[in-house]
């Protein structure tokens, strides 16, 4: 198949349009057959659920071509189920796992020729979401809703090489006990903008937040789940019922166990800690994970040995070892890579 003449070195993280995306209509109860569609325009009443009341969830995963030229994706069963969870806390109707993992996989598909080349280093975004789409002015659940899946093309996220991020502590919260700051929700984005455009004013590149009921143990950051190693080597995570469940996380803990044989725990983590850690990172899909090379609270700057250039040598064999599963350079767990063509 015939790629498209894209630059793919050079893209960025922006919205580039691709031929087709996927539409399910739910309506009197049920959602209809669904199918692919070349019209990119989403056309609903003024008075639309998603619009008054934000009622919408969505998931992030990638595809991308591993070294022997099969076209992947990572794991979909997780976002198929982490979807359904999001869309039960708002009141949605689920739109059916394996139904999920199809129209994922018929997208991707329809748009082989946007997923990039191996060794470019960039990939095709995939982008599930659902919406209320039927008008709804008194506070209630929305009765009709729209599923699609478009797909968008990705530059290589450490374009220009690594370069470890500088956080803050910040004195915003992103999510409330008992809230919903464990599903992937449009509204604990649109809450984040300010503190993440305040962020940037201040020349930091993300928030750290902390629990907002004490303010004294480490949340996550706007969009992906912190990761920190100890000086004696073993991977800790924070726990927390407000932080989003990361696929990348959960599979960075079972490599770090099962395929570099090191102690890897969830648990509660109190910011009065950090100092000691040796490393850090930020996982997600989008960058696997991110080194942060310092911390700055109030003033009070955490500076981690593994500095300002590179990755920590742990972090960095994490990273190494969880790209290499994903690019089929190493041995998959059963189920982790859903063949695409
Ligand atoms: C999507 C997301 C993550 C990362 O999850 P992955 O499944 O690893 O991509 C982390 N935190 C938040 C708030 C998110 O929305």
């Amino acid at each position: 198949m015939e790629k498209k003449n894209i630059d793919w070195a050079n893209l960025g993280f922006g919205y580039l349009k691709t031929d087709y995306r996927y539409v399910s209509n739910f309506k009197d109860g049920a959602w209809d057959e669904g199918g692919l569609t070349t019209d990119d325009m989403v056309t609903i009443n003024e008075c639309a659920g998603v619009l008054q009341y934000a009622q919408t969830v969505f998931e992030g995963m990638k595809a991308y071509t591993t070294e022997d030229g099969r076209i992947v994706t990572f794991r979909p069963d997780l976002n198929a189920e982490r979807m359904e969870n999001s869309a039960k806390r708002l009141e949605m109707p689920v739109f059916p796992q394996d139904r999920f993992i199809e129209a994922v996989v018929e997208t991707i598909k329809a748009n082989a020729a946007y997923v990039p080349p191996f060794g470019s280093g960039a990939t095709l975004y995939v982008r599930p979401y659902m919406f209320g789409s039927n008008p709804v002015i008194g506070v209630k659940p929305a009765d009709e809703y729209q599923f699609r899946v478009f797909t968008t093309p990705v530059g290589p996220y450490f374009k220009g090489g690594i370069k470890p991020l500088t956080i803050r502590v910040s004195d915003f919260d992103r999510a409330a006990p008992h809230g919903t700051g464990h599903i992937k929700a449009g509204l604990n984005y649109a809450m984040s903008l300010h503190a993440i455009v305040d962020a940037h004013n201040q020349g930091f590149d993300e928030n750290m937040y902390l629990d907002a009921q004490t303010r004294t143990k480490v949340e996550e950051t706007g969009g992906a789940n912190f990761l920190f190693v100890t000086k004696d080597g073993k991977v800790v995570t924070p726990k927390s019922n407000s932080i989003l469940p990361s696929i990348t996380r959960r599979s960075l803990i079972y490599v770090a166990k099962e395929y570099l044989g090191l102690e890897a725990e969830e648990r509660e983590i109190y910011f009065d800690e950090v100092k000691d850690f040796a490393e850090c990172g930020l996982c997600g899909t989008a960058a696997v994970i991110s080194p942060v090379g310092k911390i700055v609270d109030h003033g009070k700057e955490i500076c981690f040995p593994s500095g300002m250039t590179e990755m920590g040598p742990i972090t960095k064999k994490l990273y190494d070892t969880l790209t290499g599963i994903q690019m089929g350079r190493i041995e998959a767990p059963e189920g982790w890579l859903k063949v695409i063509e």
